[in-house]
C-alpha cells in the first residue's frame, strides 16, 4: 500500500516517512529538479528495490543525496579541494560530484563503479527527510525507467503507486530537469551529464571544465551510464524542430490532417493548427520546468506524434533541455527530411 501524503517540512507525517526509509522503505519525495524515489543508501536490500520498482537496468548507478557535510565524509573517501570550492557555490542546489567511494557504500548503489555520485539537494522537504531518516538516501528519478521523469506529485503516482511506501507530496519542481553530473576524480572536471547548474556557472568557480565527449557525438560511449539508454519518451512520436522553421511545422501538421493522425505541438510562443498545442513559456527556465509535464500530457491527450520546437536561447539551461529532448525524440530533428542528430547537447 503506498502512503500518499502532503507535507511540510516540520510536520509529523515526514518523520514517519523518514523511519519508513531508515529502516529499509521506498520513499518518493519532491527535489528541486525532479521528484526523486529514496532508499537507505546503506541498506543493499532497500537500494535493490529501488531498481525492480522503477524497471531500471542494473548498470546504472544512483545518486546519493545528503544533507549534512558528515553524511558526505561517511560515503567518499576523500574531499577534493574544488569539491570543497563548488559546495560553497551551488550546495545545497542541482549539482551531483562523482567523488571515490567509502567501503560503506554498497555496490548495488553504485553499480559496481568504485566512484560514488552525490547531491545535497535544496528542497526543504528532501533536506527534513534525509536529516530526519539519518542516513544518506540514494534516488534517482521517481518514473518507470525509460518514461518521462516526473515533476509532480500526480505524475508519480501515475508511475509507482502500489509499488513504494510513500509518495510526499510537494507540489511542481523549480527546475524540472535533473542535476548537472559533474566528475572531478580525472584531471580536468567533466560533465557527464548537462542539468540544472550551467557549465559558465562551473567554470566561473573552477577555470577549465569540459563536456565529456561523448555528449558532443553520441557514437561514443558515454563515461556516465545511464546516458547510453532511451530516456524521458512519450509514448507519442516526438520529432523536434527549429522555433524559426514555422513553415515545416505547418507542413508537417497538414500532413499528419490528412492522414488522420493527432498531432501536438510544444510551441515557443507561436499558434499553429494542432489537435493539441503546449506553450513552452516565455523563458528556457520555463520550458525546462514544463517539459516532462507537457510530454506527458500530450500521452493523455492521446497525441500520435509531437513537433517540440528547440529553444532559441544558449548557455545556462539550454544543454540540458536540449539534451532531454535530443533523447525523448531519439535524436529525431526535422529539416527538410528526417535527421537523427549525433550530439546529445
Ligand atoms: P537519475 O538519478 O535517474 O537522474 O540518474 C543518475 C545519473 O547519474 C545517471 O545518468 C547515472 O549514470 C549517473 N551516475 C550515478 N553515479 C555515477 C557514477 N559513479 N559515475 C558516473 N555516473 C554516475
Ligand atoms: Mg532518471
Amino acid at each position: 500500500m503506498t502512503k500518499v501524503i502532503t507535507v511540510k517540512e516540520d510536520s509529523k507525517v515526514l518523520k514517519e516517512a523518514a523511519e519508513k526509509l531508515a529502516a529499509g522503505g521506498l520513499v518518493a519525495f519532491p527535489t528541486e529538479t525532479v521528484y526523486g524515489l529514496g532508499a537507505n543508501a546503506l541498506n543493499e536490500t532497500a537500494v535493490a528495490n529501488i531498481f525492480v520498482a522503477k524497471g531500471r537496468p542494473q548498470d546504472n548507478p544512483l545518486i546519493v543525496h545528503i544533507s549534512d557535510r558528515e553524511m558526505l565524509e561517511k560515503v567518499v573517501r576523500s574531499i577534493p579541494e574544488r569539491a570543497e570550492r563548488l559546495m560553497e557555490a551551488f550546495w545545497p542546489g542541482p549539482l551531483t560530484m562523482i567523488f571515490e567511494k567509502s567501503e560503506m557504500v554498497p555496490i548495488t548503489v553504485t553499480a559496481g563503479l568504485n566512484t560514488v555520485a552525490v547531491r545535497m539537494p535544496s528542497h526543504p522537504v528532501a533536506l527534513s527527510l534525509i536529516q530526519k531518516s539519518g542516513v544518506p538516501v540514494a534516488a534517482p528519478s521517481a518514473n518507470l525507467s525509460g518514461s518521462p521523469s516526473t515533476t509532480r506529485a500526480e505524475h508519480v503516482i501515475a508511475d509507482l503507486s502500489g509499488k513504494v511506501d510513500y509518495i510526499i507530496d510537494g507540489g511542481a519542481c523549480q527546475v524540472g530537469l535533473e542535476s548537472t553530473v559533474l566528475d572531478l576524480t580525472g584531471e580536468v572536471p567533466q560533465i557527464l551529464r548537462p542539468g540544472g547548474i550551467g557549465i559558465e556557472a562551473l567554470q566561473s568557480v573552477l577555470g577549465e571544465v569540459r563536456y565529456e565527449p561523448a555528449l558532443k557525438d553520441s557514437r561514443q560511449v558515454p563515461k556516465s551510464p545511464g546516458m547510453k539508454y532511451r530516456h524521458y519518451a512519450p509514448k507519442a512520436e516526438l520529432f523536434l524542430v527549429e522555433a524559426s522553421d514555422r513553415e515545416l511545422i505547418e507542413q508537417h501538421l497538414a500532413d499528419y490532417r490528412q492522414k488522420g493522425r493527432k498531432s501536438g505541438v510544444l510551441s515557443c510562443g507561436g499558434h499553429y493548427e494542432a489537435d493539441i498545442l503546449l506553450d513552452c513559456g516565455q523563458s528556457a527556465e520555463d520550458y525546462a520546468r514544463n517539459l516532462f509535464d507537457m510530454l506527458r500530457k500530450m500521452d493523455e491527450l492521446g497525441a500520435d506524434v509531437i513537433l517540440a520546437e528547440l529553444p532559441k536561447d544558449s548557455g545556462g539551461i539550454v544543454p540540458a533541455l536540449k539534451n532531454r529532448l535530443l533523447k525523448a525524440a531519439g535524436g529525431q530533428v526535422l529539416s527538410q527530411y528526417v535527421e537523427t542528430k549525433t550530439e546529445r547537447i
